[in-house]
């Protein structure tokens, strides 16, 4: 690294993001990428990718029983999603706020699902709830090899 001499690696966090099928269908790729790129995180993994079932089960196993749990998986598997890993320090939590609530409908204006989305069923954008959950997520929907070990030149205007 040129600089960021002062951020501990352990403290450095990966998160799984995923535009929905929606959010693809519907043309917001670029417009939901650019809004972390810009924020300043580090795009370590990403493909366009068709779920299939038994994946899309997995990575939501703990909603399985939940009523809408079959739409939902209906859903996430009806088209291809864009899979993303993100790195940075405080990148879980900073990205569940820059996608906001799950109801877009109480999502904040300048959120992502605040701004593009209007229906739970339909919320654009799927970010890891925790560390550990980001890791699940990144394991489970990358294949080794397919994440990307890079430094940004712009790492020195982002971090003292
Ligand atoms: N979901 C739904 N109906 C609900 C709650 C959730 O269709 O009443 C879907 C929605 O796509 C949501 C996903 O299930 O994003 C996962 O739910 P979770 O509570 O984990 O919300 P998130 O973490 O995505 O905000
Ligand atoms: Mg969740």
């Amino acid at each position: 690294r040129v600089s960021a001499g002062r951020i501990v690696a352990s403290s450095v966090e990966q998160s799984y993001i995923m535009i929905k099928p929606d959010g693809v269908q519907r043309g917001l790729v670029g417009e939901i990428i650019s809004r972390f790129e810009k924020k300043g995180f580090l795009l370590k993994g990403l493909k366009l990718f068709q779920c299939p079932k038994d994946l899309a089960q997995e990575h939501y196993k703990d909603l399985k029983d939940k009523p809408f749990f079959p739409g939902l998986i209906e859903y996430i598997t009806s088209g291809p999603v864009v899979c993303m890993a993100w790195e940075g320090v405080g990148v879980v939590a900073s990205a569940r706020k820059l996608i906001g609530a799950t109801n877009p409908l109480q999502a904040e204006p300048g959120t992502i699902r605040g701004d593009l989305a209007v229906q739970t069923g339909r919320n654009v954008v799927h970010g890891s709830d925790s560390p550990d959950n980001g890791k699940r997520e990144i394991a489970l929907w990358f294949k080794e090899g397919e994440l990307c070990e890079w430094e940004s030149v712009l790492t020195p205007w982002l971090i003292e």
